[in-house]
């Protein structure tokens, strides 16, 4: 080759590489995840990747996005998601893209696939359109060494814990979750999960925390959480913070001055919080967790032996009064039956006078325990203060997480949470209560997880950054979903871009599926 066409060619291709883009984005606001305030700017991508920002209008590109008067941001992380089985009958996940979610991070509640590894490999067969994470969940690794047992586990046992917990994070698990409100987790000694959550530690994971208890014991167990990061030594996050029950209202000034402290003190703790003053989960959590212990057949059992049933349904009557039922029957909304589909929608009070019995906290609760021993029911409860959720939301040690799942559009009757957790944040509390500024909601929901997770290429609009961006209306976005009519989409986000692919383009799905599978620091 002659030198003058070598230089051609050469010249070419820098020139390529300086001005052509895969996708161009122009004119926006864009709210970068730190924090900052907006700036206007034009965002390019090539590849997987942001390659620049700046004024970049006279550039070429492949695909240009003109979002003038519209934010950009980093696509949302959501770090406690449900989403494991779902993902593969929805593998869109557009509940999640149609709020801007751009990852979802698994296995939360002490809940997770396990072996890691291969779950993790079946992505390879189904293709999808968000990235995917996971945690490893303790009550997953509790069982697999000594099954739903009340008890101790033996020096033994736990040493084969931490063996499970350290492949997992080899396997590309981010961390440790817990759910100790649930069986075997509330089995499960402060002492046992500090033992995994320093093998975890030290190979760069965190913890994160269903809380034992929520309700009137919120505050010791904001404690336990905190002791688990401070003698675990790994950073620890109360998930979903919120404080259940009108007795307990209130008491988030108090932990969250227990998160104050203890970071004073150099604990590195945080929270996640969905916007909603409904929490959502098996009608199971209004029993006493001694009679859950061995699973449905064991309760069943115990149920049938009357002094048993008494103590079962005097706990149940507790929790309707203070607990999740927050002083009326009604307040507890049943999703999903498994045994009688016809259920869901109801809450406990029609249930139990269908039954044809008055509604009172007895008769409610034998109706629960009716419904538990047919199979058990998931549930949504209203027992949440608004002052609380907007106090937790404007700590700056907050981020924003769905605790949601990937339903089957028109299916059950899911907590409005898996459709709108981002998008009401940003049209409830950012634009209509002024609870937290734009800036500030786009960093609970991207820059501040990804430092969470140690995901340094993702969540803020920087060259070098990989493409994971969302195109929105500031003015315009909201969420639809609500607990009556919880299938509906949220709206505003225009365009998704998941790894430098349009998931979502001018409001449609497109047929992109970019997702990746993300691996932990210790993979
Ligand atoms: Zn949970």
């Amino acid at each position: 080759m002659r030198l003058a066409s070598l230089l051609l060619v050469l010249g070419c291709s820098v020139f390529a590489q300086t001005n052509r883009f895969d996708i161009l984005i122009t004119g926006a606001h864009v709210v970068d995840g730190s924090g900052n305030p907006w700036y206007s700017a034009d965002v390019g991508i090539r590849g997987d990747t942001i390659v620049a920002v700046g004024q970049l209008g006279d550039s070429q590109a492949a695909i240009r996005i003109d979002a003038r008067g519209l934010v950009v941001a980093p696509g949302f992380i959501d770090i406690h998601s449900h989403g494991r089985r779902g993902i593969f009958n929805v593998p869109t996940a557009e509940n999640y893209l149609r709020e801007g979610v751009t990852t979802i991070i698994e296995g939360p509640d002490g809940s997770s696939a396990l072996p890691i590894a291969p779950f993790l490999d079946r992505f390879k067969e189904t293709p999808i359109s968000i990235n995917f994470a996971t945690f490893v969940g303790q009550g997953t690794i509790r069982t697999q060494v000594i099954g739903l047992a009340n008890r101790k586990a033996t020096p033994e046992e736990i040493g084969k814990m931490k063996d499970l917990a350290a492949q997992a994070m080899r396997d590309g698990a981010f961390g440790l979750s817990t759910g100790l409100f649930y069986v075997p987790g509330n089995f499960t000694p402060t002492e046992e999960v500090i033992e995994l959550a320093k093998v975890v530690g030290q190979m760069g994971g965190i913890h994160i925390s269903h809380m034992r208890e929520e309700a009137t014991h919120v505050l010791d167990t904001v404690r336990e959480t905190i002791r688990i990061g401070e003698e675990g030594g790994l950073p620890t996050q109360i998930t979903h913070h919120k404080t259940i029950g009108q007795a307990s209202w209130g008491k988030s000034i108090e932990s969250l001055k227990l998160v104050e402290e203890a970071r004073a003190r150099g604990v590195d703790v945080t929270i996640d919080q969905y916007p909603y003053t409904a929490s959502s989960t098996g009608i199971s959590a209004l029993f006493p967790q001694w009679a859950l212990e061995g699973g449905q057949k064991s309760t069943a059992e115990r149920l049938s032996a009357p002094g048993e049933r008494a103590r079962i349904k005097a706990v149940i009557v507790e929790n309707l009064k203070f607990d999740r039922g927050a002083g009326d029957p009604k307040n507890v909304a049943l999703v999903n039956c498994s045994f009688d589909p016809g259920l869901a929608g109801k809450n406990l009070a029609e249930v139990t006078k269908a039954r044809g019995v008055e509604v009172t906290m007895e008769n409610a609760a034998e109706t629960a325990i009716e419904l538990q021993s047919k199979g058990g029911c998931s549930a949504i409860y209203h027992a949440i203060s608004e002052e609380d959720v907007m106090r937790i939301m404007q700590s700056p040690y907050t981020m924003i997480a769905s605790d949601g799942d990937i339903p089957v559009f028109g299916q059950a009757s899911p907590h409005p949470r898996s459709y709108g957790t981002f998008a009401r944040v940003l049209g409830v509390y950012v634009r209509e209560k002024h609870v937290v500024t734009l800036e500030d909601a786009v960093r609970k929901m991207s820059g501040m997880p990804a430092e969470r997770l140690k995901l340094w290429d993702r969540g803020l609009v920087r060259p070098g950054m990989k493409a994971d961006v969302v195109v929105f209306d500031p003015a315009k976005v909201a969420d639809r979903s609500q607990y009556d009519k919880p299938h509906q989409y949220s709206v505003g986000f225009r365009d998704v871009i998941v790894n430098g692919k349009l998931a979502l383009h001018n409001d449609q799905v497109t047929t992109e599926r970019s997702g990746r599978v993300l691996y932990g620091p210790a993979h």
